[in-house]
């Protein structure tokens, strides 16, 4: 499979790059080129200018007097997992980060190409001509190969960072040709599988910022995939506890799932069950059985639903132990 022809950009900043993006219609952003360009050999998508972020300097993590972390979206996969600032800070993000694909794609793939991915499925992820007469919803058609009998697109997310810097209680800095804007990371996500991220064609995100964290917490991060390879998620879910000063009660849970639905989701009843209550085996596995009943589980690469509300449960108990062995110190997380 050949890339079609196209022109690259290089602006030297990102309010450069907006402002290309504005005027040269049909163009597109690109920053590692990690997703975009199998799409463009699919025949998903075929700009005809690329405007890449390469030509602009990444700035390393930074900590604000405030103790905010600021991330560059730029930066590759690799340098989050290899960061001491986030591992210091944000262990959760490092996990995350350390669980997409191969080391190959991390050295290439970007934060903020990780956050803004299109919903992927089976039909829609491959050549058009390889199986299909009629194009399906998703490719701009009328109807779906994978539920023929519904009237939607049922494609999902699958970024293994976005459910991670939900739990952080992330926010965002976006550039558009006329200005600045900051936006809280769920408001990124539309939950339409056609149009899965909020940012008009000439915005990008500039900035990533997590806020500071007090007191004891812990995360963890669980990632089911049926090879345990070079994999897309059949389901991930990140959480964050914060504790009190006796580190066994839950002050504040942030569980988010994804890769089951068209953007991620806060499991928010679970989250409730767990404030104030000791953070026992019993609670966890309570809470671990509670997660499917709310949250919309959509079968996906395979996968049935009942299969994947299983999955999610155990996964959950994963993340949940985890996020509590690191509250205690066990692994060396405060
Ligand atoms: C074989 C393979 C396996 C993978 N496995 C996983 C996995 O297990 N888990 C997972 O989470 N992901 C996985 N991915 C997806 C991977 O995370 C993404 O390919 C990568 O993170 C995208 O980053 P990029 O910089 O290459 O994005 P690009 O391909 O450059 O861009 C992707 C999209 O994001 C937009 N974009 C990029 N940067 C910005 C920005 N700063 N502001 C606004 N929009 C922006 C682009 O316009 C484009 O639409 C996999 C990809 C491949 C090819
Ligand atoms: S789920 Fe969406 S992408 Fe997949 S075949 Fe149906 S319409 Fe196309």
């Amino acid at each position: 499979m050949y890339l079609p022809k196209f022109f690259i950009e290089r602006p030297e900043s990102s309010e450069e790059a907006a402002t290309l993006l504005k005027v040269q219609g049909g163009s597109h952003l690109m920053a590692g080129g990690t997703e975009l360009f199998p799409r463009m050999k699919y025949g998903l998508c075929s700009p005809e200018i690329i405007v890449s972020l390469k030509g602009s300097k990444v700035l390393e993590p930074r900590i604000t007097a405030g103790g905010t972390l600021m991330l560059d979206p730029k930066m590759s996969l690799t340098a989050v997992t290899t960061s001491p600032e986030i591992h210091e800070k944000v262990p959760l993000l490092t996990m995350a980060a350390g669980r997409v694909a191969t080391r190959e794609i991390r050295n290439m793939g970007t934060l903020g190409g990780n956050l803004c991915q299109e919903t992927r499925c089976l039909y829609f992820n491959q050549k058009h001509t390889f199986q299909f007469r009629e194009p399906c919803f998703k490719r701009g058609g009328g109807i779906c190969y994978f539920i023929p009998k519904g009237n939607k697109c049922w494609a999902v997310f699958m970024s293994d960072l976005a459910p991670a810097l939900f739990c952080l209680d992330a926010s965002a800095s976006i550039v558009e040709s006329g200005g600045v804007r900051q936006i809280e990371i769920d408001e990124l996500y539309t939950h339409d599988p056609l149009k899965p991220i909020s940012l008009n064609q000439d915005e990008i995100i500039t900035k990533i910022m997590i806020p500071n964290k007090e007191g004891p917490s812990g995360s963890g991060f669980a990632k089911f995939t049926m090879r345990g390879g070079i994999e897309f998620a059949g389901v991930n879910v990140a959480v964050n506890l914060a504790a009190e000063d006796d580190l066994t009660t839950c002050k504040k849970a942030r569980i988010t799932v994804g890769a089951v639905s068209e953007g991620p989701q806060r499991a928010l009843e679970v989250e409730v069950f767990l404030e104030g209550k000791n953070l026992s085996d019993d609670v966890l596995n309570t809470a671990s059985q509670k997660i499917s009943q709310s949250l919309k589980i959509v079968p996906h690469h395979g996968y049935s639903k009942g299969y994947l509300a299983e999955c999610l449960k155990i996964q959950t108990k994963t993340a949940l132990t985890d996020a509590r062995k690191a509250i205690i110190g066990t692994t060396g997380e405060k």
